[in-house]
């Protein structure tokens, strides 16, 4: 996978810009709050995931402008391709190769790019939240079913939670709540399989990456938290039924709480180094080449299972490595097309070589 160019026009701080990039190493660097992040997220956007930043699409719009458009002509393994996505004040166009699109999501498989950036440390440092969001973001790059498992359970969840809020003042509503129990169960099943397999490949390439990242001194792991499975290759049908028995065991303390305590919604990954909590007792560093580990390990799982090696992203992550580190990283993605952004890039140019731009007020120089 490659770019070629990218073009945006009144995308936040961005009047107008075009980049045409190297196959190799891409250094977007200047001072801060210039606009480099802001490249990379456009960059992102045609994955057809949402921000990672989490930003809504209005936002997208250059203050004060009413349409923001962004351009992006790439390469994969068979042919050129090119996309663009118009944001207004209400709607969004998105179309590849001329064609319109309903959405952002039929991008899906289209462009590959795995993004790492400094927020990327709250996936060991955070809660168990935002270590479901990476999951559910790499699945739902490479499995466009996996999105509609995912959105048919976050539908059975929040109609079973509304009908656990009601049975309090209606308690003839009771015999409902089994035909929720088993429609959530079908979707969790489905939604748990996935996350499964994925983390037992996860679990492979990252570890190999780690030891590379600490000159294997220490010993890295990673699995999906729940202790009812054993069985990883357990089949959809019995974790459907392992799912339904463990929703009704819970039904008592749901109407308690008036919400569904067990589910995908509350897993989580235990993430160890030389086996213990990486979390709770990894130091900065460590921490930081676990969340770089994890990025890593996605970007193989997508080539190997696409056959396209994504274009890495990496928001300002070599300042927070050191030398070796640096070294590691650069090589171990020097198969690859490589955006990255920085204050100073004589650090990153000193490892590679590559195109460099300055980017300064939202322009480049
Ligand atoms: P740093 O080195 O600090 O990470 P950066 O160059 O990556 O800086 P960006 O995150 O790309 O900076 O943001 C550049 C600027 O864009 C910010 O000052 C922000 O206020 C501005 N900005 C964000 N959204 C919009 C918008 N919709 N319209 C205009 N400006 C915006
Ligand atoms: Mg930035």
């Amino acid at each position: 996978m490659k770019i070629n160019s990218i073009e945006l026009n009144n995308f936040r701080n961005i009047s107008s810009i075009k980049l045409e990039a190297t196959d190799g190493v891409n250094v977007i660097y200047g001072e801060n709050a210039q606009g480099k992040t802001n490249i990379l997220e456009a960059i992102w956007l045609f994955t057809g995931c949402k921000s990672f930043r989490g930003a809504k699409d209005p936002e997208f719009i250059k203050f004060g402008e009413e349409i923001a458009k962004i351009n992006l002509s790439f390469s994969d393994n068979v042919r050129d391709k090119k996309s663009e996505i118009v944001f207004g004040n209400k709607k969004k166009n998105v179309s590849l190769n001329g064609i319109s699109l309903r959405s952002s999501a039929e991008l899906i498989g289209s462009f590959y790019g795995v993004i790492f950036s400094p927020a990327h440390l709250s996936l060991i440092k955070d809660g168990p939240s935002e270590r479901r969001k990476f999951l559910d973001t790499a699945l739902c790059q490479l499995k466009p079913s996996y999105a509609e498992h995912l959105a048919g359970y976050r539908r059975s969840l929040m109609q079973r939670n509304a009908l656990l809020k009601d049975i309090h003042l209606n308690s003839q509503l009771y015999d409902m709540l089994d035909s929720w129990d088993e429609s959530l169960a079908r979707y969790s099943a489905a939604v748990i399989s996935e996350r499964l397999k994925y983390i037992d490949i996860l679990s492979q390439y990252s570890k190999e990456i780690y030891s590379g990242i600490s000159e294997y001194k220490e010993d890295f792991s990673v699995a999906y938290s729940r202790k009812d499975i054993t069985d990883i290759n357990i089949s959809v049908h019995d974790l459907y039924l392992n799912e339904l028995e463990k929703i009704k065991e819970a039904k008592k303390e749901d109407i308690l709480m008036r919400s569904t305590t067990v589910g995908p919604h509350r897993d989580d990954l235990d993430i160890k180094i030389n086996n213990v909590s990486a979390r709770s007792f990894g130091s900065q560093g460590q921490q930081r080449s676990c969340a770089l580990a994890l990025k890593l390990g996605e970007s193989e799982i997508i080539k190997k299972i696409t056959g396209e090696t994504p274009v890495a992203l990496l928001d300002d992550v070599m300042s927070e490595l050191d030398e070796k580190r640096q070294d590691y990283v650069l090589n171990h993605i020097n198969d690859r097309q490589v955006f990255l952004t920085c204050c100073d890039p004589s650090q990153v140019l000193r490892l590679c070589t590559g195109k460099s731009f300055l980017i300064k007020g939202g322009k480049l120089i």
